[in-house]
Parts: C-alpha cells; sequence; structure tokens
C-alpha cells in the first residue's frame, strides 16, 4: 500500500464532457480505493514475503516434464546450463501462464476465443491531462478508446485499442496522435519506458485438477485486461487452494477437499471472463449510433448512485463468492449476516494459520465443538454478525456454515465435510 497510489475514483469521458465518475469510497472494506502499483512491484513483494517463510523463487530453471503417479508427481527441471534434475513432489501447480506447459502437457482444451482487435500500450510521462493525478481516465471517441492509468508519481500507462489496424509495435508519436485523436486535447507524452502492443484472448480450461495436478492463475483463464481482474483472480485462485492443500498435507482434510478448488474457482473465471468480455464489447462499439447510444445510457445509467455503488463493488471483487461450492452447509435464512459462501467481513476471524474460526454467542458450546476438532478450529471464538446465529469461517475468510443458535450439527456436518470429504 505504502508504494502503490491510491486512486479514489475511475471516470469516462468523451471528448471535454464526463459521461461517468464511479468512486470507491462505498465498498464496504477498509482498503476502499483502486492500488495502483505496477505488477513487477507486486510480484518483488510477494517474493520478498515468501523469502520470510524461508521459500525461494529460482529463476532460470524450467518444468521441461512431469508424469503424475498413484503418490504424487515426477518432475523434470532443466536448469539454465542445460543439467537435469528430477523432483518428486507430492503435488504440482501449474502458475506458469497463458501458453502453460502444465496445461499442455495434461491436453486440457484452452476454449475461448481471440479477439480481432489488438491493443498498445506505453508506459511515459503525461502533461495537460486535467484528472486528479492518481485516477484512470477512459475516453471515448469514435475511432476507439484511449486509457490513462496513474501507474507512479511521475507516469501514465496508456491503453489504446487499434481498430482495424493489425497488431505493430507503436511509437511515441503514434501514441502522441491516438491521444490527440481520441483524448481531450492539450495532452503532451513523454520520456517513454516501454512501449508494447497485445492481442486479447477469452479463454479458460474445464478442469482445474488433473490428479496430483492443478492449475492456477493465467495458466487456467485468460481475458481482457478490462476492469484489471487478471492477476487479481490468479492471487484468488492460489489463496483458494492454499489453505485446502495445506489442511491435506497435515492430514486433517480428505483428499477430495481439493476438488472444491476447481468447483469454486471456475465460476469465479467465468464470470469474469463474461464481465471483462462484455466490457471490452461496449468499449469497441463501432457503429457511429450505438456508440451515441452507449454514451447516454452510461451518463444516465451512472448518474444512480446505486449503479455506481454495485460498478465499484464488481471492479472491486469484493462480491466474489462461492454460492454453489460443495462445502457450503446450513442457511443465514432470517439472520443478519452472510450466507454459506459469501465473505466475513471482519478483522477478528483470523484463524491465524489455515484453520477454521467459529463466530458465536453460546461460547460454552463453540468451545466443546473446538475441543471436538482441536486441529481444524482456531481456538479463540469471534463475535457473530448476528447474536442469533452461529458462523463458521473457513481459513480463507469465506462462510463455509451459517445456522440458527443451538443448531450445532449444521456445524458438525460443515467440518464432517471436510474430515471426511469424498471419502
Ligand atoms: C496489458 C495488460 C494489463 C494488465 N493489467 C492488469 C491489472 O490491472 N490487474 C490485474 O490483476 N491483472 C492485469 N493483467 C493480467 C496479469 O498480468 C496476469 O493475469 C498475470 O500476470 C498472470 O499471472 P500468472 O502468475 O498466472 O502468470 P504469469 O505472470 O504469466 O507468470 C507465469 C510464470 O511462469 C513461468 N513459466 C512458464 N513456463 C514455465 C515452465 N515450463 N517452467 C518454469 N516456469 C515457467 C514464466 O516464466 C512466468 O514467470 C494485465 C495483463 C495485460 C496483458
Amino acid at each position: 500500500m505504502a508504494t502503490g497510489l491510491h486512486a479514489q475514483a475511475v471516470s469516462i469521458h468523451a471528448g471535454r464532457g464526463t459521461l461517468a465518475r464511479i468512486a470507491f469510497g462505498t465498498i464496504a472494506s477498509p482498503f476502499n480505493y483502486l492500488l495502483m502499483i505496477p505488477q513487477s512491484e507486486t510480484e518483488r513483494l510477494l517474493e520478498a514475503h515468501l523469502g520470510t517463510f524461508g521459500g525461494m523463487v529460482e529463476r532460470g530453471v524450467e518444468l521441461t516434464d512431469f508424469v503424475d503417479g498413484p503418490d504424487g508427481v515426477s518432475c523434470t527441471l532443466t536448469h539454465a546450463g542445460g543439467r537435469t534434475e528430477i523432483l518428486d513432489a507430492a503435488w504440482l501447480v501449474g502458475c506458469d501462464g497463458a501458453h502453460s506447459f502444465v496445461r499442455r502437457t495434461l491436453g486440457q482444451v484452452f476454449a475461448g476465443d481471440t479477439l480481432p482487435t489488438g491493443f498498445v500500450i506505453a508506459d511515459v510521462r503525461v502533461a495537460g491531462l486535467a484528472i486528479p493525478p492518481d485516477e484512470p481516465a477512459i475516453f471515448w471517441h469514435p475511432d476507439g478508446a484511449v486509457m490513462f492509468f496513474p501507474i507512479s508519481r511521475d507516469r501514465h500507462r496508456i491503453i489504446a485499442d487499434l481498430g482495424a489496424a493489425p497488431l505493430h509495435m507503436p511509437d511515441l508519436g503514434e501514441m502522441q496522435r491516438i491521444v490527440d485523436r481520441r483524448g481531450p486535447g492539450g495532452i503532451t507524452l513523454s520520456d517513454p519506458a516501454w512501449l508494447s502492443d497485445f492481442g486479447v484472448n477469452e479463454r479458460m480450461v474445464r478442469d482445474y485438477r488433473r490428479g496430483h495436478v492443478f492449475l492456477a492463475g493465467d495458466a487456467a483463464h485468460v481475458h481482457s485486461p478490462a476492469g484489471g481482474q487478471g492477476m487479481n483472480t490468479g492471487m484468488q485462485d492460489a489463496f483458494n487452494l492454499a489453505w485446502k492443500l495445506a489442511l491435506v498435507v497435515r492430514g486433517d482434510a480428505g483428499p477430495s477437499l481439493l476438488d472444491s478448488y476447481g468447483a469454486e474457482r471456475s465460476g469465479v473465471a467465468r464470470q469474469i471472463l463474461s464481465d471483462s468480455g462484455r466490457m471490452t464489447r461496449i468499449v469497441l462499439l463501432e457503429n457511429h449510433l450505438a456508440q451515441r447510444a452507449r454514451n447516454l445510457i452510461v451518463r444516465l445509467g451512472f448518474g444512480i448512485p446505486a449503479i455506481r455503488r454495485a460498478m465499484a463493488d464488481r471492479m472491486s471483487g469484493i462480491r466474489v463468492g462461492y454460492p454453489d461450492s460443495p462445502l457450503n452447509t446450513g442457511s443465514a435464512h432470517g439472520l443478519r449476516g452472510p450466507a454459506p459462501g459469501q465473505r466475513l467481513v471482519s478483522g477478528q476471524c483470523d484463524g491465524g494459520g489455515p484453520r477454521f474460526v467459529l463466530a458465536a454467542r453460546d461460547c460454552a458450546a463453540a468451545r466443546a465443538m473446538i475441543a471436538d476438532h482441536a486441529s481444524l478450529l482456531a481456538p479463540d471464538i469471534c463475535p457473530p454478525p448476528d447474536e442469533n446465529g452461529i458462523w463458521l469461517v473457513r481459513p480463507d475468510g469465506y462462510v463455509a456454515a451459517a445456522a440458527r443458535n443451538g443448531h450445532w450439527p449444521v456445524i458438525a456436518a460443515a467440518l464432517g465435510k471436510v474430515t471426511s470429504y469424498g471419502s
């Protein structure tokens, strides 16, 4: 948070007119802003964090083969100098990006489409943009869109579609011409740090798991960068899988708990593919009449606070949930609090390690439940969102079970699904 910019809103414009400004202050989270941070910086921070656990990323080492057997995966690693190494692992997680070797080796189809329109991207200094310096701004023009994302105190990332032109590497002059034509005017670009082009694929796999092998991140799903959800979705995949793997490796859960990973995460990826695809097609509308109708609808629609709030929630990912998860048990019907599959927003419900947490008022009964499931449940009980209910919160903060006070068998059944799930 200290290294990123905190954007309070994102705005959409046509020429000098503002069509919409979506503020993030309404998001029900202490992090109610857009954190603008280059991905290289996120990766540096994550790698440093991994280091605090004694882990490290071995650069220049490639997975060149693997065989899944009854007890685990035998992996062949090829080092930079050509030396090979056999690594026997209990599990393999293919986080190897859109061209995933793991996915291809599993023979998984990456079903979907490639958008016909290409994009150009440039990290540059921008002068003359009359928008708060830390706010992303999108400009729509009959020719296409140009988007300004502040990525550091003195630099913006500019993205524009190429319309009918084929994919090609832009130069500063071309970016300046696009900005002059599609932007509000009076903007000067300079000092490009990076210029590139990219195409957009919308694809996902059907199965996130085969035997001891999983797929996560872009290896499992790719989509348009509209909405900025790609890396976030991959990290949510990892977050969803990590606690399940930890419980299974520890012997506290049956291996088929791991099947809930794909069941939960593929639904989220499908939704994101559909949302970002729709957003991209709206931006890329070519027909001028359709563009005029779009601009009018956006101006009127985003004039309504409830629509602005819903959009901010969508973009923040705060509403991501698992309503159809096989792990969900019970119901929050008639209670003021999240249903199974929704996040329980409370800083007090952290189990400290991969453990479930009970949120309940009846502490004696909760303590008895904790004593019966000491390895799965955190020792501390947290306050329930409604005094009349009991919540069982998963290690990733989502509700596994909800029930009215006294209905402890519902909680026991949810824990039973984890310990003997599928066996
Ligand atoms: C223009 C653009 C803008 C974007 N903006 C955003 C944004 O604002 N917000 C957001 O959340 N996302 C954004 N994304 C998406 C984001 O960049 C990706 O979703 C993210 O990088 C995927 O992470 P990943 O770890 O799954 O894959 P990758 O980042 O592709 O990493 C895969 C890694 O695996 C390694 N690898 C591959 N094969 C092997 C092998 N056989 N052995 C060993 N290692 C291997 C690769 O070297 C690489 O290091 C954007 C993408 C683009 C193109």
